[in-house]
């Protein structure tokens, strides 16, 4: 499909609705297992982005997706700051480098979250944010539907609840960390699917 700035700035003001909206529920997530902070912290940097979304839809996109990642990296703080900030500038990096075509996209995405991995010291299975953008990579590279990867994303938020938390503050927790879904594996779901709705559209 044809993305222009125009979808990219509607997709920023609908994240900020999505994570507004399940902002309390991110927090009650973080709380459970954490410092209770995720659903602010979310709403912040989606605060921030939808501030600029004129300056950053004027962009090309790979730079548009720069300047999303710096921006959140300024505002989200926390330990999910410098991750969703990695992504997004990693992707934007990928996509400046080669052409886009659908093929491009997922080894694009693979190496942004390759990025978010060595940053965050973790992998699959750690019960975080990765244990959701893994699975919705295997989906984009399987060419897969929007709605698939949508149902793929929250599956997979929810598949960490049973995860132990070998990273971030829900590691301290050790075995206790069982039995509540992450909360950084919950707002990337929310943003995936939310991407997914408007792309299928
Ligand atoms: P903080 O823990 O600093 O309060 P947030 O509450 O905003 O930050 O974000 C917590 C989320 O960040 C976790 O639920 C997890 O998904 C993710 N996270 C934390 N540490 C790591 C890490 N080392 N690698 C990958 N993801 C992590
Ligand atoms: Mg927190
Ligand atoms: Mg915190």
């Amino acid at each position: 499909m044809q993305f222009d700035a125009a979808d990219l700035s509607e997709l920023i003001v609908l994240c900020r609705v999505e994570i507004e909206r399940h902002c309390e529920h991110l927090g009650r997530l973080d709380s459970a297992i954490g410092d209770g902070d995720h659903g602010a912290n979310m709403r912040r940097g989606l605060e921030a982005v939808y501030r600029e979304r004129d300056a950053i839809s004027a962009l090309p996109l790979p730079a548009a997706l720069e300047r999303i990642g710096l921006v959140l990296v300024m505002s989200i703080g926390g330990a999910a700051g410098p991750l969703y900030g990695t992504l997004l500038m990693e992707l934007g990096r990928g996509m400046s480098a080669g052409e886009d075509d659908e093929a491009d996209f997922a080894a694009i995405l693979a190496r942004a979250i390759a990025a978010v991995a060595r940053r965050g010291r973790s992998g699959p299975g750690d019960k975080t944010l990765l244990d959701v953008l893994y699975p919705v990579q295997a989906e984009v590279a399987g060419h897969a539907a929007p709605a698939r990867i949508a149902e793929c994303a929250r599956a997979a938020a929810q598949a960490t609840e049973m995860m132990l938390a070998r990273r971030g503050r829900a590691s301290y927790l050790g075995a206790r960390s069982v039995g509540h879904e992450d909360p950084g594996a919950s707002s990337c779901a929310l943003l995936t699917m939310t991407i997914c709705h408007y792309l299928k559209e």
